[in-house]
């Protein structure tokens, strides 16, 4: 189906679906296997430009969007999920300084984000904090000069990896959610460490870990936006890369169903090709077109959000729920298409199958999504009842 990309869209797909097949492919299995972060990988991506496609030109970038920052995730996805993480998390750690952040902060932080020279990273999520955000322990102490943080994040992607991290913290513990602030935090500064690589069941190129903050100081020229503010730069931030989790699912299920394609047409078994079985079509059928529905709706989200509009969550929310259980059904699908040979790691689509599941799980589960889409669609009937 044909999207319109413009010229540079196709430019961006293109160039990263050559460097996927050229460098992702042939050593995805092995990255997997070894759970090795895939750091030549994202040199490569740096190199030729494709970590600043989302990011305005005067930091840097190519002054694309959302819908840009998708193609490449997409395009990385059908190959390895884990690679497409990586790269795709270091954007997640970008938006509260693009969002929040004052100009010296932009100009300091996005340009090296940008050229791919450091990676970013977001940490939210908490040992007793993960859907119910506003749980949160950490805290953010004002001293007068700067701010001292206490607590741990966990399961935080590119966590050890990754040189800057933006961080939500409480300000204020009697507030809450209401009292979390947003910072910037660099690696390297003193009182703040990582715990032990995770070891997961899917997207096992990319780097989990725990964030540690003992009295880490930070300066307060660091703060992003205004104390307070922390919760409203975390949902913003969600928001604005939940499309990407969408972009990355489509990724996954295309990769599988390309897989299951292939397979179905050179597997012999009764004297034919299994792709002549109705029962292997009819799957195939449905797996190609939900797959197409949910790139539909990845694209209009990304491109609604790019279009600056304000109430972006349900579509954002939206995207990510059902591109993400379009993928684990594809997946599932594409393993029972390939039969035993599905089940065995010389094929791609189990891990595919593995993979998928982090994307109903992270960003928010899906459950979370569902309740986010509800609560909207209340407060807009309430609006239209009241009329
Ligand atoms: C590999 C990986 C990478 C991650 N990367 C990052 C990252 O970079 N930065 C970051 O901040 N976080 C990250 N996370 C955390 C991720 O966002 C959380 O795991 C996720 O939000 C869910 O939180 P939880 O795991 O604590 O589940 P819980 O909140 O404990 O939920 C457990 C179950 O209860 C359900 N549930 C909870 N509350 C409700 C409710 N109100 N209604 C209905 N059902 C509910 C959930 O849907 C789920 O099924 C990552 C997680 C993983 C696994």
């Amino acid at each position: 189906m044909d999207y319109f990309l413009s010229d540079i869209q196709r430019e961006i797909r293109d160039l990263t679906r050559k460097i996927t097949q050229e460098k992702v492919v042939p050593v995805r299995a092995e990255l997997d296997e070894k759970e090795e972060f895939p750091t030549e990988i994202l040199r490569v991506l740096a190199e030729v430009g494709l970590f600043g496609v989302y990011l305005p030109e005067e930091y840097g970038g190519l002054g694309g969007g959302v819908m840009e920052l998708c193609l490449v995730t997409e395009e990385l996805s059908r190959a390895c999920s884990g690679v497409a993480v990586s790269y795709a998390a270091s954007a997640l750690g970008s938006y509260p300084i693009l969002l929040f952040g004052n100009e010296e902060q932009k100009k300091r932080f996005l340009p090296e984000i940008s050229s791919g020279a450091r990676l970013a990273a977001f940490g939210l999520t908490e040992p007793n904090a993960g859907s119910d955000a506003g749980g949160m322990q950490t805290t953010a102490e004002y001293n007068g000069s700067e701010y001292v943080l206490n607590g741990t994040k966990q399961w935080i992607t590119n966590g050890g990896e990754a040189e800057i991290y933006t961080i939500i913290a409480l300000t204020d513990k009697s507030k809450g959610a209401r009292g979390a602030s947003a910072f910037i935090v660099e690696k390297g500064m003193p009182g703040f460490s990582f715990g032990k690589k995770e070891k997961k069941l899917g997207i096992r190129a990319s780097a989990t870990r725990e964030l540690i903050f003992q009295d880490c100081r930070i300066p307060k020229e660091n703060l992003l936006g205004k104390q307070g503010m922390g919760f409203l730069v975390a949902m913003r931030t969600v928001d604005k890369s939940r499309p990407g989790i969408g972009a990355q699912a489509v990724g996954i299920a295309q990769g599988a169903l390309d897989e299951a394609i292939a397979y179905a047409r050179q597997r012999v078994q009764f004297g034919q090709a299994i792709i002549s079985f109705q029962a292997i079509q009819h799957l195939l059928a449905d797996m190609a077109t939900q797959l197409e529905a949910a790139r539909a709706l990845v694209y209009s989200v990304a491109r609604y959000v790019d279009s600056g509009a304000k109430d972006i969550s349900k579509e954002a929310s939206m995207a990510k729920l059902f591109a993400s259980d379009v993928a684990m059904k594809v997946c599932v699908d594409a393993v029972q298409i390939l039969g035993g040979y599905g089940y065995m790691r010389d094929y791609p689509v189990e891990k595919m199958m593995r993979d998928a599941k982090i994307t109903q799980i992270y960003e928010g589960t899906n459950q979370i999504q569902r309740n986010i889409i509800a609560l909207q669609l209340i407060k807009e009937s309430a609006g239209v009842h009241s009329r």
